[in-house]
């Protein structure tokens, strides 16, 4: 088999994974599954929600997504702050990321993950792209595209990060091999 193709398969399952850790998630927002691959061994996993020993988020914990989930139903006005709508306020959101929590369950196990790959249900947003650059993440796959671009500058610097992780391998940043 083509080293290639073998890297497809490999994709395919370690995503398969992924969206079966999804299975956990408990956010209003998108779900999202997550795993750190080391040489082709699963390290971490992490699936989005607020902190352990918090509200979860489909129960009222977070402000933001409750206030998006009000957005989307046409009740702004209810809403704590009309800055949260989506793809907006990443940043003021008490749920953690799925790709955040894998990293972040390694660093809590002492779990190397230089040189890992991630796979993410979803495309990574700002925050988690630089986190897992910075924690040593070589490579990430991605199942499906985040469907709001970030703004202006940080989209920019999104771009930059990415063509980061592609400087060695072009492939090192993309959605999965459909
Ligand atoms: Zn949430
Ligand atoms: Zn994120």
């Amino acid at each position: 088999m083509a080293l290639a193709e073998r890297q497809v398969r490999r994709d395919r399952y370690f995503m398969s994974i992924a969206r079966a850790v999804r299975e956990a998630a408990n956010c209003l927002g998108a779900q999202v599954g997550a795993v750190l691959v080391v040489d082709d061994h699963i390290v971490s996993t992490g699936y989005n929600g607020t902190p352990h020993g918090f509200t979860n988020c489909r129960d009222g914990g977070c402000v933001r997504c409750r206030d998006r989930a009000l957005h989307a139903e046409g009740l702004a006005t209810e809403m704590a702050d009309p800055e949260h709508v989506p793809g907006r306020g990443l940043d003021r959101c008490i749920c953690v990321h799925a790709e955040q929590n894998a990293l972040l369950a390694a660093a809590r196990f002492g779990v190397r993950v230089e040189g890992a790959t991630l796979y993410s249900t979803l495309s990574p947003c700002f925050g988690c792209l630089k986190e897992a650059i910075q924690a040593g993440v070589r490579r990430i796959v991605f199942d499906e595209a985040y469907p709001v671009a970030p703004p202006g500058p940080i989209a920019e610097q999104y771009a930059q990060l990415a063509a980061h992780l592609c400087r060695e391998d072009p492939a090192a940043f993309g959605a999965l091999t459909p």
